[in-house]
């Protein structure tokens, strides 16, 4: 028998199933997450950990390790910044009470670009009980579902770009928790907080290098260095981050609908040169030991 405990090879730290914007529900999300042999997955959900129960249960029975976590959206210079929260105490008072006040502040916002729409002469109020109506968070792409859906726009893409996106007629800023009261709710709950796909914030490299600098002093762990849609060139300057500000390499698909080949679940964890993996900060050694003996013990 091996005694020393392999690292993870297949992993993904960045996952949504329909508890907020994702299809799947946390089994089917699991389900798939078997069949591409992934050995660690973490269910990020928007501002909502309502599916890690679930998925917990299905990875243990698919001998998947599994982390409690969420993608928490803060702000940071009037900037929507995601970060997401790895390996969190469900039963924590502080993060549950960060993301019911968060979950609020979306359906204010859902029901503010509703009147909004209304004033362009949609349905606006309709479109946005609709969102508010199902279960699990409310995102601003199940608006865009909902005005293709309603034959406002062709694609989710025109949706954003017409009505709902930064800067359209019927946008409405969000009022997030700052990046550091994220973080610090996350800390609270024992988890690790990672800044996710800092390629996407639309930022020079200075306002990079500032929002990771102020990251880390908040108690920041880790940055997604990893993603399907980040270049080489993204890859580079997020894995050059993490060296500058001694941040963690985490990796994930950003999963939310199926089909889509560009953007598979579960990813090799082959991070850039020196660049620490997440997966080893957050102590799962032990778990990756116990789950190959459990397989071991199962037999071919
Ligand atoms: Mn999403
Ligand atoms: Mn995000
Ligand atoms: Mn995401």
């Amino acid at each position: 028998m091996n005694a020393v405990p392999q690292p993870f090879e297949r992993i993904d730290l960045h996952a949504h199933s329909s508890c907020s914007d994702g299809v799947l529900s946390p089994a089917e999300l699991v389900a798939l997450a078997a069949t591409r042999a992934v050995e660690l997955l973490a269910l990020t959900d928007h501002d909502t950990m309502a599916g890690c129960e679930a998925a917990a249960q299905a990875c243990a029975a698919a001998r998947i390790a599994f982390l409690h976590a969420s993608e928490l959206s803060g702000l940071w210079c009037g900037r929507e910044v995601h970060i997401v929260g790895l390996r969190l105490d469900p039963r924590s008072a502080p993060l549950a009470a960060h993301l019911e006040g968060v979950r609020g502040q979306r359906a204010e916002r859902i029901r503010a670009i509703g009147l909004r729409l209304d004033q362009h002469g949609l349905d606006g109020a309709a479109i946005a009980d609709a969102v508010l109506a199902r279960a699990g968070t409310p995102t601003r792409l199940h608006l865009a579902r909902e005005l293709v859906q309603r034959g406002h726009a062709k694609d989710e893409d025109e949706a954003f770009k017409r009505w709902i996106g930064r800067g359209q007629r019927a946008a409405v800023p969000a009022a997030w928790p700052t990046v550091e009261a994220t973080v610090a709710a996350i800390t609270a709950a024992g988890g690790m907080a990672v800044l996710a796909h800092p390629h996407r914030y639309q930022l020079s490299a200075g306002g990079l290098r500032e929002l990771c600098g102020q990251f880390k002093d908040a108690g920041g762990a880790g940055i997604e260095v990893s993603l399907p849609g980040m270049g080489p060139g993204d890859a580079g300057r997020a894995a050059a981050l993490a060296r500058r500000y001694g941040l963690a390499g985490s990796c994930g698909s950003d999963f939310h609908v199926p089909g889509v080949p560009w953007r598979p679940l579960g990813r090799f964890a082959k991070l850039p040169e020196g660049v620490v993996p997440i997966s080893e900060r957050l102590g799962l050694e032990p778990v990756r030991a116990t789950l190959a003996a459990s397989q071991a013990s199962a037999g071919p």
